[in-house]
């Protein structure tokens, strides 16, 4: 494909193409003649707009609650469903679930929900990429930024080139972390990064978690702040995503077109706060990722619940045996023993909530359930931000998962929006 050629100057750079770039892009180019960049390293947008897209339409889910409040969030969601079209799942025997699950301590939150799985996903950004250039946005993918030059006002290429701007907006998501940490030191911004979520993937036959047919992706919340997350069923998998220096697992299914494989999938997360002395939440979940990678022998872990049970460990016979009847669907996977890899008080937490989940919806539990470990989401770069779209410093802009200012899809690119409008009135956004 034919490199394209960027102009030495633009009224607005954006830094990644995800849905907080793409939502403050759509935001920028409907609302003003500004020339604008989106610049992506990858060949096309990543992340979960690319995986399985699950798109969820109620608050609080997605929005950091030190962000948002209902009213902002509903007022953008609008916004970002004009966008994305979603097809709203149905969700039935709602409150049968609630009721039960009231009455031990554990909250289900009923959420509008979309799902276009990880087979369609990329005519959608394909199709949303096209609009936008429609609109006169320029996009240079398999571009990447190395670095700002200080407070310049420019950018510097992997390849050189330099680009100037009026504003910049990076929207790097949480994987490059690191990165944005960067560009925040040469600029002077402050931040912490403190929080972190760590979990396990639950595997499943669909039968003993049948409330996925009622419910496409449950979100439900048990004490000590852990919580259900990406549940997937249909024609459903696990797989590996690589990070710096470790693997975590993840799950994503496709559309309902294909044949449905009877699994389910989703993962149990405890967020952790950390205090001093350990500041760095990424860097904590960089050690437990790189602790299971000496276990595993380069890979992540996997044991069914019978095992664990027993206390012993998974052995590759466990999986190839035929007492149970479903086989992992993360191949590279490695059998052993989640106890000796994970932290006892996160694993406490999220085996009490298992129990507490089984005692709802009786079964999921049962001893062929496969459990696997590292699930690990940093998505916890906490700038300091000068106003409420997100402004570091004069000009600068930081939003999406990696900047805190959402954990999922549709509030990432609500972020985009109240970026944008920052840069579109900046005498009302001092205020
Ligand atoms: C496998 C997977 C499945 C997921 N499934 C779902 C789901 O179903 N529903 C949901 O709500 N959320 C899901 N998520 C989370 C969701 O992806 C994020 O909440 C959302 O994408 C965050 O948007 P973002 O714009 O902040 O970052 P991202 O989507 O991560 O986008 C950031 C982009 O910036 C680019 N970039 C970074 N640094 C540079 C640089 N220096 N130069 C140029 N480009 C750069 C990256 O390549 C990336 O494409 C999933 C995440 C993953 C990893």
């Amino acid at each position: 494909m034919k490199k394209m050629e960027l102009k030495s100057y633009y009224d607005v750079i954006i830094v990644g193409s995800g849905p907080s770039g793409l939502g403050a892009a759509f935001r920028l180019a409907e609302k003003s003649d500004k020339s604008i960049l989106v610049l992506e390293k990858k060949k096309i947008c990543s992340g979960g707009l690319k995986n399985d897209c699950k798109q969820n339409y109620t608050f609080p889910v997605g929005f950091p609650l030190e962000h948002w409040t209902k009213g902002e969030a509903d007022e953008l969601l609008l916004e970002v469903k004009r966008h994305l079209n979603p097809k709203i799942e149905n969700r039935i025997n709602v409150e049968k679930y609630q009721k039960r699950a009231k009455k031990i301590g554990v909250e289900i939150l009923s959420i509008d929900q979309a799902h276009v799985g990880t087979d369609k996903s990329t005519e959608l950004i394909k199709g949303l990429i096209k609009k936008l250039e429609e609109l006169g946005v320029s996009i240079a993918l398999n571009t990447e930024v190395k670095e700002l030059k200080g407070f310049k006002k420019e950018i510097v290429l992997s390849n050189g080139d330099l680009i100037s701007f009026g504003n910049i907006i990076l929207a790097c998501g949480r994987a490059d972390y690191d990165w944005v940490q960067k560009q925040m030191d040469t600029l002077g911004v402050k931040y912490s990064d403190n929080i972190v979520d760590i979990g396990i993937r639950v595997e499943t036959k669909e039968e003993n978690y049948p409330i996925v047919k009622d419910y496409y992706d449950p979100k439900i919340l048990f004490p000590n702040k852990v919580r259900t997350f990406c549940t997937n069923s249909g024609c459903a998998h696990i797989v590996r995503e690589k990070y710096k220096g470790y693997y975590s697992v993840n799950g994503h299914s496709l559309s309902k077109e294909h044949k449905p494989n009877n699994l389910v999938n989703f993962a149990m997360l405890k967020t952790i706060r950390l205090t001093e002395p350990v500041v760095s939440g990424q860097q904590f979940g960089k050690i437990l990722g790189e602790m299971v990678m000496q276990l595993s022998g380069g890979s992540v872990i996997m044991q069914r619940v019978g095992d664990f049970r027993l206390g012993s460990r998974s052995k590759k016979e466990t999986f190839n045996s035929d007492l149970y009847d479903f086989k992992p669907t993360l191949k590279s996977a490695v059998a052993a023993d989640l106890s000796l890899s994970m932290p006892a008080k996160i694993l406490r937490d999220i085996w009490k909530s298992l129990k507490m989940l089984d005692t709802i919806i009786p079964g999921v539990l049962h001893p062929s359930t496969i459990l696997y470990y590292p699930e690990i989401k940093t998505y916890s770069n906490r700038p300091e931000f000068k106003n409420r779209h997100f402004l570091v410093k004069d000009s600068y802009y930081i939003i999406g998962d990696g900047a805190g200012t959402s954990r999922g899809i549709t509030a990432a690119w609500a972020s985009g929006i109240r970026a944008a409008d920052g840069i579109l009135d900046p005498v009302k956004s001092t205020v």
